[in-house]
């Protein structure tokens, strides 16, 4: 088995996480910025995370012969703030250029406030005019579906950005077919119990095809699992979707989603 892991905070996770995706068929890894799970207090605080997720991880990651790929932005929840928003987003060009930086992201709404929806059109903006692509995280629970079709409303308002360029992730049942129905990719974030578990993520697959879907793990600081993708392939193996669907699902469409970058490059080719 080979895939692609889209979706992982790895400076959360201990080294041995990274042995243990290597030896799963892991091919390379993706760190979207995220809360930290606290509120950082100055804008400094962002320059070291960007720093981390630039520098030291990708060479952490590299010890175990890994690609370590990553997006930058400020995460809703420390968004309230809008003039922190904005001295955080003007930090992010100077990072743009570094060898590991595949875009913007992972951008979202969390109260859908106003001042959320203020930062999310900052960040587009910062991807329009450096053609950066966009990885967009979908609020959770009761507010998924408001806030998926406020999001995809924002996103389609801006007319420099293509929708093949975006994956708009934690889609759910009930909000896959607004993403994939707006030219959008989607992304499944399988978590252990609740939301989107590997049963149901396999049955969205089922349902609506493999065209623009893609499979990641959390992978947080929180109660996840950082081999949760491989071990959904198992579920898709059992349900007896043949090995050639797997790869497509776990492989293929994230690597061919990941190399409209030309940054995104892995270390067989
Ligand atoms: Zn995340």
């Amino acid at each position: 088995m080979r895939y692609i892991e889209p979706h992982a905070h790895m400076v959360s996770r201990i080294t041995d996480d990274y042995r243990d995706m290597l030896a799963s068929g892991c091919a390379a890894v993706c760190e979207p910025a995220f809360w930290a799970g606290f509120d950082r207090s100055s804008p400094q605080g962002f320059y070291d995370y960007f720093c981390q997720l630039t520098d030291y991880e990708p060479k952490r990651a590299w010890k175990f012969g890994l690609p370590h790929f990553c997006w930058l932005c400020i995460n809703p929840k420390e968004a309230e703030d809008v003039k922190l928003a904005e001295e955080v987003v003007a930090l992010i060009p100077q990072f743009l250029g570094r060898a590991n930086v595949l875009g913007i992201g992972e951008i979202d709404l969390n109260k859908n406030s106003r001042n959320e929806l203020r930062v999310l059109e900052l960040h587009l903006d910062l991807a329009a005019r450096h053609n950066q692509m966009i990885l967009v995280h979908t609020p959770h629970l009761e507010d998924k579906l408001k806030g998926t079709k406020l999001i995809l409303e924002v996103v389609k308002a801006d007319k420099r950005i293509n929708p093949e360029r975006v994956i708009i992730d934690h889609v759910e049942g009930h909000t896959v077919k607004l993403v994939l129905d707006a030219g959008f990719w989607a992304g499944m974030t399988l978590y252990p119990e609740t939301k989107c578990m590997a049963a149901r993520a396999v049955d969205i697959l089922e349902c609506y095809g493999a065209e623009r879907l893609w499979l990641n793990s959390a992978c947080d600081w929180g109660q996840s699992v950082p081999l949760a993708v491989p071990y959904a392939a198992l579920e898709m193996r059992r349900r007896g979707h043949g090995p050639e669907f797997v790869d497509r699902v776990i492989y293929g469409n994230p690597l061919r989603f990941l190399s409209q970058s030309p940054r995104f490059k892995l270390s067989d080719g």
